[in-house]
């Protein structure tokens, strides 16, 4: 990270080593907090009003009151994007429940804190946009919607940790998560589609996955390009038979995958309609948000 980046703490922008916030804060204490990844690209801040959306919808479904308006926000993170000089890059927003006592209750907790980092970003390494990636199905199931919901996107991100390093433990950069059932959710921090016979298929949120803003923006993209798409339930075994696999987040933008649990995905290369999707998803990306 650059020396002399500015981080927004609190209505400030200050030089990163100032850029803190307390230990009793329960963020620190219990992941209780809120957060969202967000992608600058050419000036461009992709979805800006969809993120803040969901920022907004999950602490509503936490009961965390954030202490600026949407406009405010939405003015906080071009601002600190500006004050950056960033034209390309990567904006984490969060908002912690704020400093407390130990106890786990969110009323000793007066005020939020609001932190914005900019910065740049790459998740994983370019040949694997070109080549795809290989990737595992993990023992950790997807957190259950009934105890924590994936569409809070919290602070609490242990299930996705946990999934990481079960991805690490088997050689890979990334994994997939099933849910209790065993149906695909999706995977540490990306969404998953598959392709069989020219349809494309994405897990229903409801059965464990966030609703990515990626994912969202594929969604739309098939639509536009007349690809057939379906939001249905499936299993490891429909991804194993799969003609095409790929993954979808702000960070990890649209990657291939080319073999999973050992089991290569349609010809081992990334297949004809991943391609077209990556190619519209980039053009997109340029178009679709708030500018600098
Ligand atoms: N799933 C999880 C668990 C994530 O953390 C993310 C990244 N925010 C995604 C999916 C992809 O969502 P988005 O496209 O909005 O970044």
């Amino acid at each position: 990270m650059d020396a002399d980046r500015k981080i927004y703490l609190n209505g400030q922008l200050v030089p990163k080593e100032q850029a803190v916030v307390s230990v009793f804060d329960h963020g620190f204490l219990y992941g209780d907090g809120i957060f969202e990844g967000i992608r600058i690209y050419d000036g461009v801040i992709f979805r800006l009003d969809e993120h803040l959306e969901r920022l907004y919808d999950s602490a509503k479904s936490i009961l965390l009151d954030i202490p600026l308006t949407f406009e405010e926000m939405a003015s906080a993170v071009l601002d600190t994007v500006r004050a950056n000089g960033l034209q390309n890059g990567y904006i984490r927003l969060v908002i912690s429940r704020g400093p407390g006592d130990l106890g786990l209750d969110p009323r000793s907790c007066p005020r939020a804190n609001i932190v914005i980092i900019a910065d740049t970003i790459q998740l994983f390494p370019q040949k694997f946009y070109e080549e795809g990636l290989k990737i595992v199905t993990v023992p950790t199931r997807r957190n259950p919607v009934g105890a924590l919901n994936p569409q809070i996107k919290s602070l609490n991100y242990l299930n996705s940790v946990l999934v990481k390093i079960e991805a690490a433990n088997a050689g890979c950069l990334e994994a997939l998560t099933v849910n209790a059932e065993g149906y695909v959710c999706e995977g540490s921090g990306d969404n998953v589609f598959i392709v069989k016979k020219g349809r494309v298929y994405t897990p229903p949120v409801y059965l464990g996955a966030l609703d990515g803003i990626t994912r969202r923006s594929i969604i739309d993209l098939c639509e536009k390009l007349a690809i057939p798409l379906q939001e249905s339930p499936f299993t490891r075994h429909d991804v194993f038979v799969a003609d095409e696999v790929f993954l979808t987040g702000t960070a990890a933008e649209l990657i291939p995958v080319v073999e999973v649990d050992r089991r290569t995905i349609g010809s081992g290369v990334p297949g004809e309609i991943t391609k077209r999707l990556h190619r519209a998803f980039h053009e997109l990306v340029r178009l679709d948000g708030r500018r600098l």
